[in-house]
Parts: C-alpha cells; sequence; structure tokens
C-alpha cells in the first residue's frame, strides 16, 4: 500500500489523508482544484439518475404497494391483501395478482420448511446431548 496521501485539507482543518486517485500534484479528486468540475458534473449526474429512478417508480408501481420485497410472514400478508385489493379494484391484472398469490404461497413454504429445518436441527442436538447422559 501507498504511504503517499493527499495534501488536502478538510473542513475541520486536519489533514485529508486520501491514498486513491492522487494527481501529479499530490491532491485526490476532492481537494484538486483541475477535478472540481469533474466532481460537480458526477454529482449532478448522480442527483439526475437518482431523480430519473424516483420518476420511474413513481410512475410504474401502483399505489399503495409494500414496499421492497417480503421478507417475513407479516410482509408476505402485506403483499397478499395489497395484490387482493389492487385486483378488485382494477388496479393490476388479474394474472399479476395470480402471479403474487403464487410467489406469495411457495415464500411462505420457504419459510415453513426453514423453520422446520431448524427445529430438526436443535432437536437432533437434544437427542445427541441425551444419548451422552444416557451413556454416563
Ligand atoms: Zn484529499
Amino acid at each position: 500500500m501507498s504511504d503517499v496521501t493527499c495534501r488536502g485539507t478538510k473542513a475541520d482543518g486536519s489533514r485529508c489523508g486520501s491514498t486513491i486517485g492522487l494527481s501529479d500534484e499530490g491532491l485526490c479528486i476532492q481537494h484538486d482544484p483541475k477535478r472540481q468540475r469533474l466532481v460537480e458534473e458526477g454529482i449532478q449526474r448522480s442527483i439526475e439518475t437518482r431523480a430519473e429512478k424516483k420518476a420511474i417508480r413513481d410512475a410504474i408501481l401502483p399505489d399503495g404497494i409494500p414496499s421492497g420485497p417480503p421478507r417475513t410472514v407479516d410482509d408476505c400478508v402485506k403483499w397478499s391483501a395489497w395484490a387482493m385489493n389492487a385486483v378488485a379494484l382494477n388496479v393490476i391484472p388479474a394474472r399479476t395478482a395470480e402471479c403474487i398469490a403464487k410467489c406469495a404461497t411457495t415464500f411462505l413454504a420457504g419459510l415453513k420448511h426453514r423453520d422446520q429445518e431448524r427445529e430438526l436441527e436443535e432437536l437432533r442436538q437434544v437427542v445427541k446431548e441425551l444419548r451422552k447422559e444416557a451413556k454416563r
């Protein structure tokens, strides 16, 4: 690893210390005045990309859709309830609701299987301990 660090100064007056992307003058991109425009353009692009993603999300996703993928049984119930309501109000096609129902069923079966495996493993450990004690 390089010992050369940025010569720039942070807002609190301490030395920057960055080792990444140093210029010939020993300045990182944040402290190099020659690359200031590049930084500003990057920030602007990031803002535009985020705004575009939000606009797409707002335009495509129906009202009230649960945010993010389901991770728990409660999340799955929220998704199913939302899909029922959305299909009844003709917000989403019946085919989409059917797919959500299938996914929810598969997801819940996966959770159940996982939980049963964990419980089985715990019971295996208990049996193992009991057998050890019985041998004594
Ligand atoms: Zn720096």
